[in-house]
């Protein structure tokens, strides 16, 4: 009994109860958020590494909030998916992110491709594949530029019913990459049974590249059997990108490129147009 009370105590403890209290406003503030249009979308460049030509962007949200400026994902999407508003946040992201890009392309030779995320609570019915359709018609952006980043856990769980939404969404004519791959469990003959284009590798594999060099190397050579194109995230130097290049990494993103950056900076920056 005299734990528990201690427990309960801990609870009461006056720091504690603020952040609390803290999260739960930021709960109710970000249905607010969706109503209201509070997120921006930032633009990370993703490069081929063989000529460091920029051959994409990743799209990344983050939440402009009035009182206390700029929120991280990493700070309400967990909170967005407990509310069940990540939905609605990543479709906006969608829609936003191909009008920006649509502009950007309308002045290049070669199309950027851009890279969504998607939460695995989207798996959870099968409305999502309509509801990206739907974008992409109304936005006029076409499916084969468009690449959805899922994560590993989601394969995890409900086996059949992810190949078969995954296989409906490639349907579109869209790419599905597996994100922050390694940090899930997906073993070689799990991944087989997924219809995925592309992995990106997670950036702790690249940040202890220097005291486990196998494992890239062997994270690489996977997508390569796999058929699957692989992405190096978090290259934050020169030698972190010569050496995934050599390894035969198609493509990286990080840092040393550049930081998600807004639209109008990243314009600036590629020297891309504006649009009409
Ligand atoms: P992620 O999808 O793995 O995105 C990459 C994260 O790594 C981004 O963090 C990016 O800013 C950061 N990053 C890029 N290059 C480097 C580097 O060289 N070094 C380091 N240390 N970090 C780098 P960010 O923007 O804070 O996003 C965090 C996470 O939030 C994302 O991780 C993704 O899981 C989630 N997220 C972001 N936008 C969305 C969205 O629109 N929908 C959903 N569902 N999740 C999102
Ligand atoms: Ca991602
Ligand atoms: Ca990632
Ligand atoms: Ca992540």
């Amino acid at each position: 009994a005299k734990t528990q009370q201690k427990g309960s105590f801990a609870f009461f403890e006056p720091a504690l109860l603020e952040r609390q209290v803290a999260l739960l406003n930021l709960q109710q503030d970000l249905r607010q958020a969706v109503e209201r249009r509070e997120f921006r979308i930032h633009y990370q460049p993703i490069l081929r590494l063989e000529d460091r030509s920029v051959v994409g962007v990743e799209a990344l949200v983050r939440w402009q909030h009035p009182l206390h400026g700029l929120i991280s994902p990493a700070e309400f999407i967990p909170l967005a998916e407990e509310s069940g508003l990540i939905c609605d946040i990543d479709l906006w992201v969608l829609r936003g992110a191909a009008r920006q890009v649509r502009l950007w392309n309308a002045g290049r030779a070669a199309p950027l491709t851009l890279n969504v995320n998607l939460s695995a609570q989207h798996f959870e019915d099968r409305r999502v594949v309509g509801q990206v359709r739907a974008v992409l018609e109304e936005e006029q952006f076409s499916p084969t530029l468009l690449h959805l980043e899922i994560t590993e856990s989601l394969l995890m769980a409900r086996q059949a019913h992810t190949v078969e939404m995954l296989g409906q969404l490639r349907a579109l004519g869209l790419a599905v990459v597996i994100d922050d791959f390694g940090t899930g469990y997906s073993s070689l003959s799990y991944l087989q049974r997924f219809p995925l284009d592309g992995l990106k590798i997670d950036r702790s594999f690249i940040a202890t590249a220097q005291w486990q060099p196998e494992v890239l190397r062997t994270i690489v050579q996977l997508g390569q059997h796999l058929k699957m194109y692989t992405v190096a995230e978090g290259l934050e130097d020169e030698a972190q990108a010569e050496h995934l290049r050599a390894l035969n990494c198609e493509y990286g993103q990080g840092y040393f490129f550049a930081r998600p950056l807004p639209a109008e900076d990243l314009g600036e920056l590629l020297r891309l147009p504006e649009g009409p």
